[in-house]
């Protein structure tokens, strides 16, 4: 791996929300102190729960919200309060490919318009050339050229979401996020998408940040993987760490929840029991510990820090 492209250090966002007309406002804590840095060709698979705030901390990265205080820094520079004006270039560096791909594609433009519509916006092609580089990138997510006239509505799942990647490659990115970009897909359009992303990387030496609930699916693709829970990361580890030896009790349920081909191997740890409690006031010290099976007395107290416990490995556990 080389320079990172993207380091994010204790970011932070934090919703207000009313309850009632009278009392001060509750904040939502989606995402409380989170950090990490991808390098570029990596990609970092940030995995949890509905509700944990995996996809608040890709939003907040390309400033599609503000964050409420820590740093974002691409390619050295920080991004993090720029002005609209000031964070142009920088969008052109940072792109993102959305879960449902038929909700993110205009349905009253062509396919062909849609890809080239940042294209236009930045004023980097117009005409001919504009034509000729949607074309190129249609075969490059292997969607034929005849297919640049049809509308969204005429494509399949899998054939969308290749739309989604022909947008976010347009302008040249960095970085991508990709917010859950199978989950909506058939099993084995699922692997279609995720080797044509990696494809893209090793030709384009693209990162990723892949957002997912599901362990196995970022399994593919990550070279590293990030667990979060309740708005904070509580293990961060290189994927073959994460599936043989996981630091953090979440994680070993993460894992036990992955259904397992064979009958013969029976896993012992104990499923995940129960909802993730709310943001808005989240468990005291350790928010895992009302479904940790673990647990002891110091847990409700104390908040365990983030800490490399083997080289490569940092978990958020006391007892770990
Ligand atoms: Fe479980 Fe305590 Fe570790 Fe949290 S700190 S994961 S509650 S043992």
């Amino acid at each position: 791996m080389t320079k990172p492209v993207l380091v994010v250090d204790e970011l932070k966002k934090h919703f207000a929300v009313r309850r009632g007309f009278l009392g001060p406002p509750d904040q939502v804590l989606a995402v409380d102190g989170v950090s990490f840095a991808i390098c570029e060709g990596e990609t970092l698979g940030l995995v949890g729960e509905s509700g944990c705030g995996k996809s608040t901390v890709g939003r907040a990265i390309l400033r599609l919200i503000e964050p409420t205080s820590g740093s974002i820094r691409v390619a050295g520079q920080d991004i993090t309060r720029l002005s609209n004006r000031a964070m142009r270039p920088f969008r052109r560096e940072l792109q993102i490919i959305f879960q449902d791909p038929f909700s993110s594609l205009n349905p009253r433009m062509t396919a062909g318009d849609i890809v080239g519509e940042p294209l236009h916006a930045h004023h980097l092609a117009s005409g001919k050339a504009l034509r000729e580089r949607v074309a190129q990138l249609f075969d490059r997510v292997g969607l034929s050229r005849a297919q640049m006239k049809n509308y969204p509505h005429q494509f399949s799942g899998g054939q969308r979401q290749r739309i989604g990647i022909a947008r976010a490659l347009a302008l040249h990115p960095r970085l991508i996020v990709c917010d859950e970009p199978v989950s909506a897909l058939d099993v084995s359009i699922q692997a279609q998408v995720i080797n044509l992303l990696m494809d893209l990387q090793r030709d384009l030496k693209l990162s990723y940040l892949f957002i997912s609930h599901n362990l196995a699916v970022v399994e593919h693709i990550s070279h590293r993987i990030a667990v979060m829970y309740l708005g904070r990361i509580v293990e961060i580890a290189a994927k073959e760490t994460i599936f043989t030896r996981p630091g953090h009790p979440y994680t070993e349920a993460l894992l036990s929840a992955i259904p397992v081909p064979d009958p013969a191997i029976r896993d012992t740890t104990p499923a995940l029991q129960g909802d993730v409690p709310s943001p808005v006031r989240p468990p005291p010290g350790c928010h895992f510990h009302t479904r940790c099976p673990i647990a002891v007395a110091r847990c409700k107290a104390e908040t365990p820090p983030l800490r490399e416990i083997a080289p490569g490995q940092q978990v958020a556990c006391h007892l770990r």
